[in-house]
Formats: C-alpha cells, structure tokens, sequence
C-alpha cells in the first residue's frame, strides 16, 4: 500500500524546535509499504527551528499570539497534493497540523482536548482514512486486510 506519514515519524527534524518523532514500531510495521513522507509545516515556510504552534477556536497561533491560520493552510494544501493518491496516512499525534482525534488546546500548558489538526481536517474532508501514530495495533490490523471500524 501507498501510506502518506508524518515526516517526523520517520526521523527528519522537522518539527518546531529542529527535533524529530522517528517511532521505530510503527516503521517496522510499515516497512514493506510504500511510504510518503510530508510535512504541513515545513511546506507552509515555517522555519526550523520555530515558534510553537495551537489551535484555539479554529485559529492558528504561534506561543506569542500570531495568527498563522492562512500560511499553516497553505502549507497543508501542498502536502494534500502530495498524498492524495495514497491509501491511508499515519500522522502524528497531538500537532496543530497532523494531530488526530487530540490536540493541544491553544493555551501552550500542555493541556490537550479532542479534535484534529488543519492538515487531518482536510484529509478527512477528502474521506481519507486517517490513523494516529499511536494506533499501532488498528494500522497492522489495516493492512493485514481487516476492516478496523474506525
Ligand atoms: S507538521 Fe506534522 S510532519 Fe511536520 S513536524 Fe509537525 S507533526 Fe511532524
């Protein structure tokens, strides 16, 4: 299969402070698939390293109050391109861009509350099916062609 994922999860350092996510079970259980590396943010021109971004009320924000909403959507625009011939993504959880089912709730303390990032809000718009990170067991049940339920 043609999976679209996080590039941090596959160890580029492109978060916003220059690290990575690289998470060596998920790629083992992916190692035979075709992989499509992106990131919604490096493609919208953030800088690495740079502030870090939340969500509050549907608005992007940098840690020091910057809207950033129009330049993240850019940024996931692209990144939509790049995998929209893929047959799942794995995306990172918790990101204001590529968070699933959880992210952070725009007050930078760490609390995190229910909902997606700009980049799985658009994949989910265009019915892709989405899997968190963290959804080891519900990807190898994916691909060992049984339907998940998600
Ligand atoms: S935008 Fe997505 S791929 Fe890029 S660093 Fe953040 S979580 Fe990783």
């Amino acid at each position: 299969m043609k999976i679209g994922i996080s590039a941090c999860l596959l160890g580029y350092n492109v978060r916003y402070n220059g690290s990575n996510k690289l998470n060596k079970e998920l790629l083992e259980i992916l190692k035979d698939e075709e992989l499509v590396p992106i990131c919604p943010e490096q493609l919208a021109s953030f800088t690495i390293p740079h502030l870090p971004l939340e969500i509050k009320n549907d608005v992007v924000y940098t840690s020091d109050g910057k809207d950033v909403s129009n330049q993240l959507l850019t940024g996931c625009n692209l990144a939509y391109e790049k995998i929209q011939d893929c047959d799942f993504l794995v995306l990172k959880s918790k990101s204001p861009s590529c968070g699933y089912k959880k992210i952070y709730d725009g007050t930078f303390s760490g609390k995190l509350i229910e909902g997606n990032g700009y980049f799985t809000r658009l994949a989910i718009l265009n019915n892709k099916k989405v899997f968190s990170e963290e959804d080891l067991e519900l990807i190898a049940t994916f691909l060992e062609g049984n339907d998940c339920n998600l």
